[in-house]
This record gives structure tokens, sequence and C-alpha cells, in this order.
């Protein structure tokens, strides 16, 4: 695929991706997401907002524009529906409410996220850092302090309504499931409307990159376990259309769901690989590991990246030591790894 074909998706756009249901790509400036897809479903009272964008101006213009093109308004918006906690699907919710006075929607397992970042924002900012500690990458944490300071955000808005899974949202005609996708973020959600056979599947399911893993406070469970077991869940769903929240909609959901399992079977052998061949730390085994698609060097990523790279290394060494495959001693000041 060419490089313009890859991120023709990130235009701005308007369509209608299935009967009542429309596509608004909001921008990331200077994000590598570069673009979030918003989807707009009519129901017969008003609109749903599936995931809303950066709580920044220019996301809100877009999608105010949007609506105009649609000859829909902002008070018409029911209620919003986030898949997950992260600013480009959640950041405008309290804004997009108060605008409309519709709800918002959120998983239940995002609340603790949400009240750290919500009543104490500092430490949750600096929670990363000390992570990057504990996986002895002191080094990475620095990095990324000089490049970029922990930036000031407005706190994240209380939802309304906190979702389990297992709930459904019906407008009108429509029943949308509510699916718990524990992984990307342990409260991690999609929608599925099982009538016409469509996937709203937030960042559980992307059709051009792999959701990162294990970025998230607090720092119990096991992320990649979670995301495979999730992965397993909506394989077989009777999906025929996919709607992500970043790259192009798309039909073949259980090839793509295959292809991320197949990713991370790799990743496990490498990082195994990595640690039989003497690296003892998520640090370590992610400077031995090829990043991105371009298989970049650990040193060669930007410090927010190397950090999502050390993340992701621990979650599968994690895994591992789950399955037996490597020992996991917490005991010293560093999570350390090695054969049984
Ligand atoms: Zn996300």
């Amino acid at each position: 695929m060419s490089e313009e074909d890859r991120h023709r998706w990130e235009r701005p756009a308007l369509d209608e991706v299935a009967e009542g249901v429309w596509r608004i790509p909001l921008p990331l400036p200077g994000d590598a997401l570069r673009a979030v897809n918003t989807y707009l479903v009519r129901g017969p009272e008003g609109y749903l907002l599936v995931d809303c964008g950066w709580n920044r101006q220019e996301s809100w213009d877009r999608l105010e524009e949007s609506l105009r093109h649609l000859g829909a308004e902002l008070r018409q918006v029911r209620g919003v529906f986030a898949t997950h906690i992260h600013d480009d699907h959640y950041g405008l919710a309290g804004r997009v409410r108060s605008g409309s006075g519709g709800w918002v929607a959120l998983g239940s397992r995002e609340r603790e996220t949400l009240e750290a970042f919500r009543d104490h924002p500092r430490e949750a900012r600096q929670r990363s850092r000390r992570r990057l500690e504990e996986l002895a990458a002191a080094d990475v944490a620095a990095r990324l302090e000089r490049a970029a300071p922990p930036a000031e955000r407005p706190p994240p808005a209380t939802p309304d309504l906190y979702l389990a899974g297992g709930e459904s949202v019906v407008l009108g005609h429509r029943t949308l499931e509510v699916l718990p996708t524990p992984g990307h973020t342990r409260g991690h959600l999609c929608l599925f409307e099982r009538e016409q056979g469509i996937l709203f599947a937030g960042d559980h399911v992307l059709p051009q990159i792999t959701p990162s893993l294990g970025v998230e406070l607090p720092l119990d469970g096991s992320p990649l376990a979670d995301f495979l077991t999730s992965l397993e869940a909506v394989r077989d769903l009777p999906a025929r259309l996919v709607l992500p929240a970043h790259g192009p909609v798309f039909t073949d959901l259980r090839h793509r769901v295959d292809e991320l399992v197949e990713h991370h079977r790799v990743r496990l052998e490498e990082c195994q690989r990595a640690v039989e061949d003497g690296s003892a730390t998520a640090r370590e085994v992610a400077e031995r590991l090829p990043w991105t698609r371009h298989r970049r060097r650990l040193l060669d990523l930007d410090p927010f990246n190397q950090m999502l790279a050390v993340f992701e290394a621990e979650v599968h060494l994690q895994v591992l030591a789950e399955r037996g495959r490597l020992r996991r001693d917490l005991a010293d000041s560093a999570h350390r790894y090695a054969l049984p």
C-alpha cells in the first residue's frame, strides 16, 4: 500500500459508512496517530456519538462543522459513548455534554484511572516515570521528561454512566450491544450492532497498527493476556463491517484478529529469545527488538515511543512468566526475568 493510500482515511470527511452511520475523522495535530474517527449514529430522536476527539478547538470546530453539513445540531446529540478513556476518544465528552445536554458513558473499569487524573493529576502524570524506573528504564523516563514535561490538561469529565459490558444502547430500531474488551485499556468497550453486523471497534481491532498495551494506571492485571482474550471474544462475531477509531473501515474482522494474534505470538517468541540471550529487564529486551513496521531500534524512536516500547516489552515478558516460560523476580527494585 502506498503512503498516500495509507493516510487517505485521515482527511476531513463525512462518510456514510452504513445506513445512518457517519465516520468523521478529527485531527490529532502532532500525534503519530494523526487522526481519530468518531462515528455519528442516527436514531429516531437524535444522534449517538461514538468517541469524540481531543479537547481542543480544532477538533471541536471539525465536529461542529460536520454536524452542520449533515443538517444536525449539537443539541440533537443524545449521548457520547467513549470506547475508552484516552484523550483522543474521551477528551471532548464534557464539552459535547455541555452543548447538547446528552449523557456521557464510559467503561466502569476506567473509573480508577479517571479519578486519578481528575483528583491527583500531578501524581497520575508522574506514575509513568515511576513505572519506567521499575522496568529499569530510568534513562527513557529522563529523556521523556526533557522532551515533553508532563502537560497540564483540563481534568477529564465525570461520565453520567459507567458501563461494565453486557448492557445495550437502544436507538429506536437499533440495538447496540456493549462488549467488554479489556486490553488496550482495562475498561475498553466495543459496540456491536448485531442486526447490521457492525462493530464499533474503538482501539481494540485496528486495521493498520496494533494498539499500545500496558500504558495505564493502575498497573495490576495482565494487559496482553486480557487483550488476547478480548480478541478471541470478538473474532467470530457476525460482523460485516468494522469501524475502527484509527484507520479506514474494513470488512474482514476474523482475518485482522488473526493477524494481531500472530503479531503477538511472534513478539512473545522474540522476547523469550532475548531473555535466553541474556536480557533481564523490559528495558534490555526492548533494546533487542525491532520496533514499528520500519523495524527501528529502540533508541531511534522518539522518547514517547521509547516508553511505549518498554511497556510493550514488559507486558509480553509478563505473559511469558504467566505461562511458566520465564521466571519473574519482583524482589529487586526493577522487574527482572530469567529462565525458569
Ligand atoms: Zn487508545
